[in-house]
């Protein structure tokens, strides 16, 4: 069995991983020379719509993406010859910030309000129906707070479509949330759906700095219907691999954010973490593999190394603490690496937490 993967950056990496442990071979493409990716597998470093890569990944047995925006035309031409998983469909839908909304609504998941802006005047209108504050995003290619504003008085609005208003937006009202936290959930081509347990995230600049697994204080409530709304979004769209959704929650209520059809960051703490990893059911779901139990014991942390890469030998060897580095080079707001903590309690958990933030640094409190 071959799996093609299009995108080659740190998930690549990890996918390739889990690929190999269950022998299964793997082909990445990925323009970038250095995708690190390449560092476990073979790489195609070719354009998204190259031919002669293409052909060389059509050969391959199913193809999946670690990576959103790929042209559509790629997966198009792909999926003309070999499966593609998650479909070309659900990218589409995933890669639009009103498309995906309007998919929630329609599946009876909660959202913020929002509307499109297409020109200075939508924005204004969109600022009187939504009201202050509220969050200018661009409809696509956005990640980790890329290519946002925030909209706190009408003095914020020229700034803000000043750098934005040559992109297709949504105006988001803000969410007052008290946290943020991410459901993750496998399918496979049989439709059998395991999801593992909520994930508490907390974001510094937009990028993640920490999660905690499963989410503390979680009500059955509050995660059946987290769950029964990623259930609603698989089977709507016929959907096979990793999913994740990204909600707020305020009090016993939970808005969806965004999903992505891919694994994730807030799921990499079920490398050591849970049963099975994303990766590994992620890899089973879309080679047809029967998946793997998502079940988990204790309680694990993750934290990202963002920007440059620390000293990490005080860490080194220490029980409990998982070391990750992707072999990327640095740059600000770039994820070269991520820590993973283990722990039999949640007293526990924090305490080795605090010890490992205090060898790599705390972005939240850099941030203050
Ligand atoms: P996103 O790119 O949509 O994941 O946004 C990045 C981060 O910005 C989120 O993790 C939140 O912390 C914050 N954010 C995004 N949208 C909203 C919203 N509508 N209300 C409040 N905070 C938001």
């Amino acid at each position: 069995m071959k799996v093609g993967i299009l995108g080659g950056g740190q998930l690549g990496q990890m996918l390739a991983n889990a690929a190999r442990d269950l022998s299964i071979e793997t082909l990445v493409l990925d323009p970038k020379p250095d995708a690190v990716a390449a560092q476990i597998t073979r790489h195609l470093i070719a354009d998204w719509e190259d031919p002669a890569a293409l052909d060389e990944l059509a050969g391959c047995d199913v193809i999946t993406y670690e990576f959103e925006n790929v042209p559509v035309a790629t997966v198009e031409r792909l999926s003309e010859d070999v499966p593609v998983h998650p479909s070309p469909d659900a990218l589409a839908f995933s890669g639009d910030r009103i498309i995906e909304k309007n998919l929630f609504r329609e599946l009876g998941i909660d959202t913020a309000t929002f509307a499109a802006v297409d020109s200075r005047a939508d924005l204004d209108h969109a600022v009187r129906e939504i009201g202050l504050p509220a969050i200018l995003k661009t409809r696509r290619f956005g990640y980790d707070g890329k290519g946002q504003a925030v909209l706190r008085s009408a003095s914020d609005l020229d700034a803000a479509w000043e750098r934005l208003g040559e992109h297709a937006l949504i105006l988001e009202g803000f969410v007052p949330f008290d946290r943020e936290v991410s459901v993750l959930a496998a399918r496979g081509r049989d439709g059998e759906m395991r999801c593992w347990p909520a994930t508490e995230n907390v974001h510094v600049d937009g990028i993640l700095h920490i999660s905690r697994a499963p989410a503390p204080e979680v009500s059955a409530e509050l995660l059946a219907s987290a769950v029964a709304g990623l259930e609603a979004v698989m089977a709507r769209l016929d959907y096979v691999g990793v999913l994740v959704v990204e909600f707020f929650q305020l009090g016993e209520r939970l808005v969806a954010n965004e999903m992505a059809c891919r694994v994730h960051n807030s799921g990499h703490w079920t490398i050591e973490g849970a049963e099975a990893s994303q990766f590994e059911n992620h890899m089973r779901a879309v080679t047809g593999m029967p998946l793997e139990s998502t079940g988990v014991e204790g309680f694990a942390a993750m934290v990202n190394l963002v920007g440059e890469i620390p000293s990490l030998s005080p860490l080194e060897g220490e029980a409990g603490v998982h070391l990750h580095v992707y072999g990327k080079s640095s740059a600000p707001g770039r994820k070269l690496g991520h820590v993973t903590v283990l722990a039999d309690s949640r007293e526990a958990l924090e305490e080795r937490l605090q010890r490992v933030l205090d060898v790599v640094g705390d972005r939240a409190s850099d941030a203050s």
